[in-house]
């Protein structure tokens, strides 16, 4: 059992030594009703608001009111190429070239744009390998693709699931299932970090294996962009897709990501659902009958940039750029590890993490399950909420809290386990 006094005293002394710790003045926390900061471990659901994502947005409101439709070459950042200004920034959290990225639509509809592209099913290999308890979105996308196709879950779908009485996938697992269905396997889709266990797959030796099984892959990087080093340039994954709002700290709802990879950057023969902003941007506005798309990734852009809801990523993403994602990454590991030992420590057997305790299987979140009954512990969530601990709940049974390393102290964390033995004893 550790001494919380001392534990106190070691998250001054963390956040001291921590070269980051001016980021987080850089963003508004939330408060309760008497005006004090909550502790917000939830940037895994939706990231806090950077204070200059206003300056950004009323940018665009302002010349919009002072330009109206000049804005669009006339603006400060023109609007015509407004998501040009996130390539550079997100290629570099994506590992990524720059025309492999880009900014559009959301998550689940980029989801379909890639598996228009990149899911072209022809028998005998016509199977999606997913894991079974893939997020709700990307599965109802999958199934509907293959009935698009004519094909449907039963048959078609292929769902892999941890070992009996284990929480996570095994790489070799992974890897010895992915051979073992080679023969009909189109495209697996897998998660970079899995959004309930918060386990980080090794995704590169598993789009090896993909890969090598013949398949197409695709990869959901929710939980993953700006939490996690990725590198997908070099691991060859043919399409990745990922949110803003959550550690990319982008706003409700704002505008998502994708990646192709350079190898299909001129693959012009692949079926695409195209509109006038996947058209060569030289002659867009001759506004010609025959659509030819541009080279990367902006050729599957379909409509033209939803401003304003790009502007908050682009305040967010400079963020970004200024703190550095690896120095970001060193905290978070040091950070997590933290919440780890204070957790074991403090709160001996009566929580129990079901994230994968090694740095390179982890991202920033912890998922946790409560020794106590299913009512008692959603109850024990509850308390923590009004203790001024922000993290969230998933039926049924998990309390998910991520230090976000841009905006989180080792005093938030201590200040969390507190509330949490509190909540948890009472
Ligand atoms: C948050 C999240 C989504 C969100 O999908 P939207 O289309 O942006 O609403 C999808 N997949 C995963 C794994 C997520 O965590």
């Amino acid at each position: 059992m550790l001494n919380p006094e001392l534990c106190a005293a070691s998250a001054l002394i963390h956040d001291a030594a921590d070269p980051l710790s001016g980021f987080a003045a850089e963003f508004h926390h939330p408060r309760d009703a008497a005006g004090r900061r909550l502790v917000y471990l939830c940037g895994h659901s939706l990231g806090l608001q950077a204070k200059s994502a206003a300056e950004y947005v009323e940018q665009e409101l302002a010349d919009w009111r002072h330009m109206a439709v000049l804005g669009h070459h006339a603006a400060r950042r023109p609007w015509i190429a407004y998501h040009e200004l996130a390539a550079a920034p997100l290629a570099a959290l994506a590992g990524a070239i720059e025309s492999e990225v880009i900014a559009m639509n959301s998550l689940t509809v980029n989801l379909h744009l890639m598996l228009i592209s990149f899911f072209r099913p022809d028998a005998p290999r016509n199977c999606v390998l997913i894991e079974k308890s893939a997020f709700s979105s990307d599965r109802y996308a999958i199934v509907s693709q293959l009935e698009f196709h004519g094909l449907n879950a039963a048959q078609h779908l292929i769902e892999v699931e941890p070992r009996a009485g284990a929480r996570h996938l095994r790489t070799a697992d992974l890897i010895d299932r992915i051979g073992r269905e080679a023969p009909r396997l189109a495209l697996v889709l897998l998660p970079g970090v899995q959004y309930l266990t918060g386990q980080s797959l090794e995704l590169g030796p598993v789009i090896d294996a993909a890969r090598r099984a013949g398949a197409t892959v695709g990869l959901d990087l929710a939980h993953s962009i700006g939490n996690t080093l990725l590198n997908l340039h070099d691991w060859h994954a043919d399409f990745a897709v990922w949110c803003s709002y959550k550690y990319l700290n982008a706003g409700p709802g704002a505008v998502g990501g994708c990646f192709v990879h350079e190898r299909h950057a001129r693959r012009f023969d692949l079926p695409r659902l195209a509109g006038w902003w996947g058209h060569d941007k030289s002659t867009r506005f001759e506004m010609g009958p025959e659509f030819r798309p541009m080279a990367g990734a902006e050729g599957w852009q379909i409509s033209n940039p939803p401003v304003l809801s790009t502007a908050p990523l682009l305040a967010s993403l400079d963020i970004f750029r200024r703190a550095g994602l690896n120095q970001l990454r060193e905290k978070s590991i040091s950070l997590t590890a933290y919440f780890h030992r204070l957790i074991t420590g403090l709160l001996p057997g009566l929580v129990d993490i079901i994230t994968p305790e090694a740095a390179a299987e982890r991202g920033c979140q912890l998922s946790l399950r409560l020794a106590l009954p299913a009512f008692e512990a959603k109850r024990c969530h509850d308390r923590l909420t009004a203790a001024g601990i922000i993290g969230d709940w998933r039926e049924p049974d998990i309390l998910r809290l991520a230090p976000a390393p841009l905006y989180n102290s080792y005093g938030d964390v201590y200040r969390a386990v507190e509330a949490l033995a509190r909540a948890v004893r009472s």
